[in-house]
């Protein structure tokens, strides 16, 4: 009999995590790999976080903090919300994890009865179904059938049941970059709190939006007070302050709902570190321009991978509005997301993540969050991969290759 239970077997790898390790050990041999997977900015992470972090640590004062986070953190977090949010909300109605990702994990813990659904919209981040499942649930896929990455919400409307207990929603959306409507967003809205469904908004990359366009929080579509309302909201330090090594994220939810996620997470972590803590709240109380900054390098650098991608022959890619990926379609190649995304690696040193992990096959992540440099060189090296237009001598590091295979 196996000694590992038939739920944790059924849990898929992270794709993410393996790729990026794929790409450390090419790198480690020397290889001129370039990693086109990577979830995270490159910056360093803010001095205000730096200090107030190496502060508590030289102070020597490192103990557990209460569960739900430190009363200066959550105070941070309230004045966030305040200013971004446009919402007043007591600290009981915040809890704070080790990344988003824990909040998330904790939300659907701490709602979900075995057998319950949770509606994802595809394309969506790897990590929520495998989520659902470990709670016990069953998630439900959503899918635009129009050829864009927007859902719509008469196909949500049909795949909603007695038994759907919430749905999540990540715009600016992790893996396509989409943006979704204020139109959107007013009628989801709606929607759960007619049917009484949970909406998780997972607002992680809320700041990183182009063009102009203002993001625009879920709040504002409804004037029920957080107590009443279906509204969850999930953030984190990670993707806008580039801490995605720090691990602070929280969860704003009704009082009953906190009250019960601070008891699970009691239970498991305890709290998330106080040095940690301390960080993110340096990064929320400090200088805010590192966010803008940031904002302005992805704009920079989602305008010259659209301007490769447009003239790769074949390759359809709907123009990112925010995040720092994009999700090209690749069907003209391929229908096999996976084995394409190896054969880019094998023969162009290039990583990419396969678009079956987010539920859109036929496609393949690309992140813009390293350099310009490495954009273009690897658009370069995947059109010689695949287009037999493409010049059929390349370099790729100091060796000259020469396609022989179209
Ligand atoms: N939500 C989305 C959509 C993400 O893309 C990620 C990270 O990739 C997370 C949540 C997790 O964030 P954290 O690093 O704070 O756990």
């Amino acid at each position: 009999m196996s000694q590992i239970s038939q739920l944790a077997r059924s849990i898929a790898a992270s794709p993410t995590f393996a790729l990026n390790e794929e790409a450390r050990l090419l790198r480690e041999r020397g290889e001129a790999v370039i990693n086109l997977s990577i979830g995270e900015p490159k910056n360093k992470a803010p001095i205000a976080a730096i200090l107030s972090s190496a502060a508590r640590i030289s102070g020597g004062d490192v103990k557990y903090t209460p569960p739900d986070g430190t009363p200066s953190l959550k105070k941070a977090i309230i004045r966030y919300t305040e200013e971004n949010y446009d919402r007043v909300v007591a600290p009981e109605n915040v809890i704070i994890s080790a990344g988003a990702k824990q909040s998330l994990f904790n939300i659907l813990y701490s709602i979900l009865n075995p057998q319950d659904e949770v509606i994802v919209l595809a394309p969506y981040w790897v990590s929520y179904p495998e989520m659902i499942k470990m709670c016990y649930g069953v998630p439900v896929i959503v899918r635009p059938e129009d050829g864009t990455f927007h859902p719509r919400m008469a196909d949500i409307e049909r795949a909603a049941s007695s038994y759907t207990r919430a749905i999540i929603v990540n715009s600016p959306n992790n893996p396509s970059g989409e943006v979704f409507s204020n139109e959107f967003i007013a009628e989801i809205v709606e929607f759960c709190e007619k049917k009484h469904i949970y909406l998780i908004m997972d607002d992680i990359y809320h700041k990183l939006i182009f063009d102009g366009r203002k993001w625009t929080p879920a709040y504002q579509f409804t004037n029920k007070s957080v107590e009443e309302s279906m509204i969850i909201v999930v953030n984190g330090v990670a993707k806008l302050y580039g801490m995605t090594g720090f691990r602070v994220g929280w969860a704003i939810a009704n009082r009953k709902l906190v009250t019960v996620m601070t008891n699970v997470q009691a239970q498991t972590t305890s709290c998330t570190s106080i040095v940690l803590q301390a960080a993110a709240e340096g990064a929320l109380t400090g200088m805010q321009s590192i966010v803008e900054n940031l904002r302005l390098t992805f704009e920079n650098n989602r305008n010259v991978i659209m301007q490769e991608l447009h003239s790769f022959n074949g390759v359809r890619c709907i123009k990112p509005g925010g995040t720092f990926y994009c999700l090209p379609d690749f069907r003209a190649y391929s229908d096999d997301s996976v084995k394409l995304a190896q054969t880019i690696l094998k023969k162009a040193l290039v990583v990419t993540v396969p678009g079956k992990e987010f539920g859109m096959e036929g496609h393949l992540r690309l992140s813009f969050a390293g350099g310009i440099k490495d954009v273009t060189t690897a658009i370069e090296r995947i059109k010689w991969v695949l287009d037999p237009t493409s010049p059929n001598e390349i370099f790729i590091g100091d060796r000259k290759l020469l396609r022989d295979w179209l």
